[in-house]
């Protein structure tokens, strides 16, 4: 299983639509400050489902749409879709190629779509779920995470050891029930 592809149109920087098409190993994105390399995985984590606008660099979800710059007018949309190579089956789908995508408007509505068929958040989470990829997995290490780390206090150290172990939902749970 691996990205094919990638399509930005009026997400952030990329008002125009943007085909980014990647191979299988190790693809690295280079330019200047400002270019829009960020942008790109925050689309990856964006079209995954990702639900918060910190965790995409915003201050609201709307931030995710090309607000204009003094050139071009601001969109009304957001639209992001995502191909992976399924040959392998690491998705529990029957089609070798699975297209998600993501739509928002400014108005705030949004639309999922699974190759093309209009679906909920729920069934993109379900369907990256087992596959390693997706929200809550710690596959995205954003610019300045590992700096955090390596200052972090052993305290903080330890959460985050305990949020890629999973442990960290039942010990909320726990003080939770112990509140009670
Ligand atoms: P660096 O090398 O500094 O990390 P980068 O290539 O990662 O830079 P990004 O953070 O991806 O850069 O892009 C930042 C640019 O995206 C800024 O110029 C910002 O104005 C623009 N941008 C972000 N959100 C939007 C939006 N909603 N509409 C238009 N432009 C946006
Ligand atoms: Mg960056």
């Amino acid at each position: 299983m691996y990205v094919k592809s990638l399509t930005l149109k009026g997400f952030k920087s990329f008002a125009s639509a943007t085909k980014l098409r990647l191979e299988p190993g190790i693809t690295c994105i280079v330019g200047p400050n400002g270019s829009g390399k960020s942008n790109v995985v925050d689309a990856l984590a964006w079209v995954m489902g990702e639900q918060g606008a910190k965790s995409l660099r915003g201050g609201k979800m709307e931030d995710v749409i090309f607000a204009g710059t003094s050139g071009r007018a601001p969109l009304g949309r957001a639209e992001v879709t995502m191909t992976i190579d399924n040959t392998d089956g690491a998705l529990p789908i029957d089609y070798s190629e699975v297209t998600i995508s993501r739509t928002m408007f400014r108005n705030g509505g949004s639309d999922y779509a699974i190759n093309g068929t209009s679906c909920r958040l729920l069934d993109i989470q379900e369907l990256l779920s087992d596959s390693g990829i997706g929200r809550e997995m710690h596959v995205i290490v954003g610019q300045g995470q590992l700096d955090a780390v390596l200052r972090a206090t052993p305290e903080e150290r330890r959460g985050f050891i305990e949020e890629a172990a999973g442990v960290l939902k039942h010990r909320k749970r726990k003080e939770k029930a112990l509140r009670k």
